[in-house]
């Protein structure tokens, strides 16, 4: 039994759990005043070590998600996919439907992907790739929309393990936060004050002046995608003033040698050719990093790894404290980083993928990488998708492309808390999730075990990922997708671990719902790393293997190129996109659902800088339009020096702005197969007009006919689409009561 009623209680009561935001690495708890079943308020949990009382206007907003009258509440279906065609249904009903069109395309064809917009509290995270695993079913990594590729680049060269931001905050002398922020780990920032205040110097660096820019003592605005070539700049220094610690690197490293010969070419001033970082500024820098043993590099978790060669800069940057020596120690290394776990992390596996049968085609299963993925959409190989808290034409990159694929297959399914894009436009079955608060699960930060215990009842007809999955599961044969007897035995099978301390649930219940976790808060403790050597591997032959170059390297971005030939003269402005502390990437509905975010961030704004807006006659707040070959999007412009001219900058997570972006692959196919969690490019290039934005609202998806900025195609596609769609009520597109999308 996954999920279960609470008994009535007439009682306030304070509950205890964590934010369902998953801002990894930052997780903060929160307080819930619940009276009748009803949440009274939500406040950030003082006693939570994590985030000691904070709580930010996303976590605060989401009491705004549990009795939302745009919620989701039954399971949905429609027979075509016209607007007017949903109609509500029975569980029993939308599940047969499901298992009937898996058993009809068999499950070769059939892929499951899931995400934040439902799977909140681990446990539909952990379920997933199980159920995908024992079904037989395509499945994707969720990180292939955000760190993945960074995390293949470190553990190329070999630390991958983070310290924590005690340490961080206790012992590090100098840290520098590398595309890091700080709306993306707000509960690191006590902790980078209280280093400061001990006197250590903080260093940002940035495609844009981000807010940590106000926090640093030194700043460096970088140009986009070429934080490698800083690295190799920076490793040029240190090993050509033999500034380098020479027994850590003999004792923990290869490719020395090769590593010295290789990085004479990346001079300073080549560098700030590429990076637009004064040379100057690239030495200092060197010799003061070179000179601090204590010193900590926090790098940025999607905006630097979104990009086609975050990898690479990844790989160079972990190259830096091994020169260094600052690996193993208080206060070194690498320090918190979206995903990256600390030293010990760890729970048991239950995904049963030695349980995955073979293909019934022998066709090797499709692997989770996005270009990879987007090429078997192409070809028609998965016919049945479900999505459990995933708005996949928002999220991945070229999502024009996604948004066809989708309308070939035979079944669609979202499993989420309200209707978006992919389940408005392009889904056949919407069903009811449960919120954080009407669940079981837990959370584990970089330094503490948090049960998240079911709060409230379950509204309406919803229920959790586990249960639909556990629902479908005997339906499709499977006889012991969820063999556990409910979620409590389950989180004890999980919690099994040294670094959970064995704990249970009702052990957790009985100490006050968190314990801290049995970690090294330095990260590789025993300077042993996972790389076939077991040292940081400067030079890598595993990566020749995978078809990439032995040493780390900097590869420009194509899409970035000044000289490809469409680019540089249409679309002369590179686009990037990012963090802001008013939503959470494209979850609930892109934040239009959650009054509170639609209101502090009502329509997409793009940075622009004061020359690109003057010599487009542009004016700050006036309404513009994006573009480039692949689609267009309505935003008003924000004129601002936080960007360089050249450079344009959006928050991520707005209907539309995938339709930008390339999706063109970013690792060799051997290597996205040695690792299974890379993204494609999220670059692209772009031009911006003012003047009248026509066709779709501001912070709107335009509809899948309307993408291309031809204003003739545009103007056919709202005649056809007034043609096939019925009136609606005043103020909704659909009658759902949800506000329209065009
Ligand atoms: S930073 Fe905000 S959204 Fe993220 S976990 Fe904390 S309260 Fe939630």
């Amino acid at each position: 039994m996954i999920d279960s009623d609470l008994p009535p209680s007439h009682a306030t009561r304070r509950v205890r759990t964590m934010c369902p935001m998953n801002c990894h690495p930052t997780y903060c708890g929160m307080e819930v005043e619940i009276q009748d079943d009803r949440v009274l308020s939500i406040r950030g949990d003082d006693e939570n070590p994590d985030s000691r009382g904070f709580l930010c206007i996303r976590g605060q907003a989401s009491r705004e998600i549990i009795d939302n009258p745009m919620r989701v509440l039954r399971p949905r279906l429609r027979d075509v996919r016209t607007d007017d065609a949903w109609r509500d249904a029975s569980w029993d009903e939308a599940l047969d439907r499901i298992a009937g069109a898996i058993r009809k395309v068999g499950p070769e064809a059939v892929a499951v992907w899931a995400g934040h917009g439902s799977i909140v509290n681990t446990v539909g995270r952990r379920l997933a790739p199980r159920f995908a695993n024992l079904c037989g079913f395509q499945w994707w990594e969720p990180a292939i929309v955000c760190w993945g590729l960074g995390g293949f680049g470190f553990s190329l060269t070999g630390p991958v393990q983070v310290n924590t931001k005690e340490d961080m905050a206790a012992h590090s002398d100098l840290i520098v936060l590398w595309g890091a922020n700080l709306a993306s780990q707000p509960t690191t920032a006590p902790h980078l004050v209280a280093a400061k205040r001990r006197g250590a110097w903080l260093v940002a660096i940035d495609v844009r002046r981000s807010e940590a820019f106000e926090q640093a003592h030194e700043t460096h605005l970088i140009r986009p995608g070429t934080d490698a070539a800083l690295a190799l700049a920076l490793m040029h220094v240190i090993v050509g003033e033999e500034l380098h610690d020479p027994v850590f690197v003999s004792s923990h490293t290869t490719g020395f040698p090769e590593l010295t010969a290789h990085v004479k070419q990346y001079t300073p001033e080549w560098a700030e050719t590429e990076t637009g970082v004064p040379a100057t500024a690239i030495r200092a820098l060197a010799r003061r990093y070179a000179a601090t043993k204590q010193s900590m590099i926090l790098v940025g978790g999607s905006s630097m790894h979104k990009s086609a060669n975050g990898w690479q800069a990844g790989r160079a940057i972990a190259c830096l404290p091994a020169l260094t020596g600052a690996l193993g120690r208080p206060g070194g290394g690498l320090g918190p980083r979206h995903a990256a776990q600390s030293s010990g992390m760890g729970t048991v596996n239950i995904e049963a993928s030695e349980r995955r049968p073979p293909s019934p085609s022998g066709r090797p299963y499709m692997i989770s990488e996005m270009s990879s993925i987007l090429d078997d959409l192409d070809d028609g190989r998965v016919k049945v998708l479900l999505l459990f808290g995933t708005n996949m034409v928002s999220s991945f990159a070229d999502a024009s492309r996604v948004a066809r694929a989708l309308d070939r297959m035979d079944l669609v399914v979202s499993h989420d808390l309200f209707m978006q894009d992919t389940a408005r436009n392009h889904s056949d079955v919407v069903l009811p999730a449960t919120s954080w608060l009407e669940e079981t699960g837990y959370k584990t930060t970089n330094t503490h075990l948090y049960l998240m215990d079911q709060a409230i009842s379950a509204r309406g007809d919803a229920r959790s990922a586990a249960w639909v999955m556990d629902a479908l599961a005997p339906r499709l044969g499977v006889a012991d997708f969820f063999p556990w007897k409910d979620t409590d035995a389950f989180l004890t099978a999980l919690f099994d671990h040294p670094a959970m301390g064995h704990v249970t649930p009702a052990q957790l219940r009985a100490q006050g719902g968190y314990q801290p976790l049995a970690i090294s808060p330095v990260a590789h403790p025993n300077l042993l790393f996972p790389t076939p050597s077991r040292k940081v591997e400067f030079l890598s032959e595993r990566a020749v293997q995978l078809g990439m170059p032995s040493l780390p390297v900097y590869e420009p971005i194509a899409e970035d190129a000044p000289t490809q030939p469409d680019g540089a003269g249409r679309f002369p402005l590179l686009f990037r996109q990012g963090r802001t502390l008013t939503h959470f990437h494209g979850f609930y509905d892109h934040g239009r659902a959650l009054p509170t975010l639609a209101k502090a961030d009502p329509e997409p704004r793009l940075w622009i800088n004061p020359a690109d807006a003057a010599a487009r006659r542009i004016g700050d707040g006036d309404a513009i339009r994006i573009l480039n070959d692949r689609g267009t999007m309505g935003a008003r412009a924000q004129v601002t020096d936080r960007v360089p001219p050249g450079v344009v900058w959006m928050r991520d997570g707005w209907a539309g702005i995938n339709d930008l972006t390339s999706g063109a692959r970013s690792l060799p196919a051997a290597a996205a197969r040695a690792f299974p969690g890379g993204q494609a490019a999220y670059e692209a290039r772009v031009e911006v007009s003012g003047g009248e934005v026509v066709g779709f609202a501001l912070g709107a998806r335009p509809r899948r006919d309307d993408r291309r900025h031809d204003g003739r195609q545009t103007a056919r596609a709202a005649s056809a689409r007034s043609r096939r769609r019925p009136a609606a009520p005043a103020g909704t597109a659909d009658g759902t009561g949800i506000p329209g999308e065009d």
